[in-house]
């Protein structure tokens, strides 16, 4: 009976000590808040990736992630109450831009005194046109327009998931992703004059890095350049443009939806018509269709990084895409 309470007590006492220490944590976040003096936010996992590599460990500045890591594309996205307060502590906010972001005009209009730095400012982006003859996003999508013309009306889904006129997916390509860092390094250096040198040092290094990655890449594309491929998610036009590949048929698999008998019909159509042997897919929300493919047609479905979740390491970038090099190296050579 004794040791019960015995065990109570040592039980409350781990509890209170527990206790106190995350009390003393967390002040030490609120201070560190409030000593830094720049703090930059970006709105996603990408981007975050990319300002990590640009800022580095610059004293006094803080940076913070909008969304979870785990989040993925901020097509839908709402502002929370603590992203909000967040933004309000912010002296940048970096996003991806080109739409990606829905809720930014809201955020321009409510943060006046907020900066903010586009990463795809002067990229040339991808558009629906791009993504080949036929594309398919969901039932209402297609019945819609016959000939799939969308003219300057948003392009949106049943459910109202916005992607915009054009697709901004832009960090799927590696040449895209280096403007974007070389876009941030120029809004940074602009906005905090101050840390200009630590910023530009950091930025060197992670570009010479990059242009690794994409000497490595070139080899690659020798043997991938002119093959027509399928694609499961918006993302994929930018790895079709970085290796030179075709796309017949875009079917945009980007969330939980249903996809109809004739989407269906219509993708197993493209790949037989054009002997596709390799179909891009992201795993998340393309393994049900990416099965159907594998078992009705010969084609391969290669699961690919679309770099938008992850773990918030520096390398992050580096690392996804050298595995997504391995996984088309194998799709198409296996
Ligand atoms: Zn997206
Ligand atoms: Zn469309
Ligand atoms: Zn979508």
């Amino acid at each position: 009976m004794k040791n019960k309470y015995v065990f109570v007590t040592v039980l409350l006492l781990v509890l209170l000590l527990t206790g106190a220490g995350l009390t003393q944590l967390y002040v030490k976040e609120e201070t560190k808040q409030q000593d830094s003096e720049f703090t930059v936010v970006t709105s996603f996992y990408p981007m975050y990736i990319a300002a990590m590599n640009v800022i580095g460990d610059t004293p006094g500045v803080d940076l913070q992630n909008l969304s979870e890591p785990q989040t993925g594309c901020l097509h839908d996205y709402q502002l929370t109450p603590a992203d909000m307060k967040l933004l309000s502590g912010a002296d940048v906010f970096i996003v991806n831009g080109g739409g990606i972001e829905s809720f930014l005009s809201d955020v321009a209009a409510d943060y006046k005194n907020l900066s903010i730095v586009n990463a795809c400012e002067g990229l040339n982006l991808l558009s629906e046109e791009d993504e080949g003859e036929e594309h398919a996003h969901g039932d209402a999508h297609e019945d819609a327009a016959e000939e799939h013309i969308h003219g300057d009306t948003e392009d949106t889904h049943e459910d109202g998931h916005n992607h915009g006129d054009v697709n901004a997916h832009a960090w799927m390509s590696i040449a895209l992703y280096k403007q974007q860092v070389e876009n941030i390094l120029e809004g940074l250096c602009r906005i905090d004059p101050k840390h200009q040198d630590a910023y530009e040092s950091n930025a060197k290094e992670y570009l010479a890095k990059l242009e690794d990655l994409e000497r490595e890449q070139q080899s690659l594309k020798e043997e991938l350049s002119g093959k027509h491929i399928v694609i499961f998610h918006e993302a994929y036009a930018y790895v079709a443009e970085d290796y030179d590949m075709e796309i017949s048929y875009t079917m945009d698999l980007d969330e939980e939806r249903q996809v109809s008998a004739g989407e269906v019909a219509d993708v197993m159509g493209a790949i037989e018509k054009n002997d596709i042997s390799v179909v891009l897919a992201e795993e998340l929300y393309g393994k049900d269709m990416g099965d159907t493919v594998e078992r009705e047609t010969d084609a391969k479905v290669c699961y690919l990084d679309t770099l938008t979740r992850g773990e918030y390491e520096k390398d992050s970038y580096l690392d996804a895409m050298r595995q997504n090099m391995e996984l088309l190296k194998e799709a198409f050579t296996e």
